[in-house]
């Protein structure tokens, strides 16, 4: 399905930003997607690969904010401040081809067909097929199995089964990779690991096993399931380049390079807070004066509401 990833004008901002102050990350991004496409449904977006998610946000920050980024970090040698700017479209030419193919950009060539490069905002058209999980096959030890990329469902279950008092260890690679892994792969790969692993009696191995949990030793069963999700990892980084975006940043001071995590969910919050603050300033100057409401303070031209601040304030 194609649809357009659009900007949002004062009102909406100021409510997005109000309905998604109190939720999680993973929640909040889902909420930021919902209002730059109102025509998916919430629960579609969640069922959404991570990665697709993501990238929708790119293209939601574009058309909101642009294409520059700017993301300030510490230096970890000497803690010195180091800044790093990047744009959009350098992180979306990271992305799978897939991805890629994906979108197609409005208004985005000039009159002679060239591409514009850094433009301001961009509105794009993305096909949103793209974003929903499907399956691959990755071979451990000679044989296939099926899994695929997580999605915001995933993220929420797991958090949700992390954080329950019945599961005190917190949730395990095994049920990560459980998740990620089709039914009939992940019965074959426990078949398997049990195989390896079992010695003398059910009994008497749940009982070393539990002795090794209380001495914070992994089983050898765990061992298994944490190198399978590391290679699940690992292939899901190679499918799809944008699931984890690292970036570079050299110290002005001592020299040193510094990797740091980009999250696009965080930058847009950043970005929409700083602006949201400046529209509620307007309201409270403007509402204050002449006692109009917020709505039709946010609604007003940028350039009328201007004038009568300039009026207000001199
Ligand atoms: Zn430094």
């Amino acid at each position: 399905m194609r649809v357009g990833i659009a900007s949002l004008d004062d009102n909406q901002r100021v409510a997005l930003w109000e309905s998604a102050m109190e939720l999680s990350p993973a929640q909040r991004a889902i909420t930021i997607l919902a209002a730059h496409l109102p025509t998916v449904p919430f629960d579609a977006l969640q069922r959404w690969t991570l990665v697709g998610r993501d990238h929708a946000l790119l293209l939601a920050y574009r058309s909101q904010f642009g294409e520059g980024i700017q993301v300030e970090g510490r230096c970890q040698a000497c803690d010195t401040k180091t800044q790093l700017a990047f744009t959009v479209s350098d992180l979306l030419e990271s992305s799978s081809d897939t991805l890629k193919a994906a979108v197609y950009c409005i208004g985005s060539r000039d009159e002679s067909g060239n591409q514009y490069k850094h433009q301001h905002t961009q509105a794009s058209l993305v096909d949103t097929d793209v974003y929903v999980p499907s399956y691959y096959l990755i071979a451990f030890s000679g044989n296939e199995y099926r899994f695929r990329l997580p999605t915001t469902q995933d993220l929420v279950l797991i958090q949700a089964s992390s954080s329950s008092s019945n599961n005190s260890g917190g949730i395990t690679t095994k049920h990560v990779c459980e998740r990620l892994l089709d039914q009939a792969s992940f019965n074959d790969l426990c078949a398997v690991f049990a195989d390896k692993h079992s010695q003398g009696s059910a009994t008497e191995r749940t009982k070393n096993e539990r002795e090794q949990q209380d001495k914070g030793l992994e089983s050898e069963e765990q061992k298994a399931w944490t190198s399978t999700l590391d290679a699940l990892e690992q292939e899901m980084l190679r499918i799809e380049p944008l699931t984890i975006v690292s970036l570079n940043a050299s110290c002005p001071e001592c020299g040193a390079q510094t990797q740091h995590q980009f999250d696009i969910g965080h930058q847009y919050w950043a970005l929409l807070a700083a602006d949201v603050e400046k529209q509620l300033w307007d309201v409270h100057i403007l509402a204050t004066a002449y006692g109009w409401s917020s709505d039709a303070i946010l609604s007003m031209s940028p350039a009328r509401r201007r004038q009568h601040i300039a009026m207000v304030i001199s």
